[in-house]
């Protein structure tokens, strides 16, 4: 997964949510931390998001593996994911819990 750490992302997904504390959406992958794949932190304040949904690693992997890694951040609906991997994509939110 080392090839996705540094790669911002927009999470859209309907379950998704801004960052509670400065509203950005965009997200940079981190470090993996088990049994997670790696962690999400908010692009702009650096608070922890979330997780990185094995859904959503296997979908961008197979991005950057396809079209290389990209400058701006990937935006992932529910919509791509379904299209790419089938239903149940969305097993983690980043939305605020506070
Ligand atoms: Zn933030």
């Amino acid at each position: 997964m080392t090839d996705l750490i540094g790669l911002p992302i927009k999470l859209a997904r309907t379950i998704d949510g801004p960052c509670g504390v400065c509203g950005e959406t965009t997200v940079i992958i981190g470090s993996s931390a088990d049994p997670h794949i790696a962690s999400l932190r908010c692009a702009c304040c650096d608070r922890h998001r979330g997780w990185l949904p094995k859904t959503v690693a296997d979908f961008l992997t197979d991005l950057v593996g396809r079209f290389g890694r990209p400058t701006d951040p990937i935006t992932v609906r529910n919509s791509e994911l379904a299209a790419t991997l089938g239903a149940h994509a969305a097993e983690a939110s980043t939305a605020p819990t506070t």
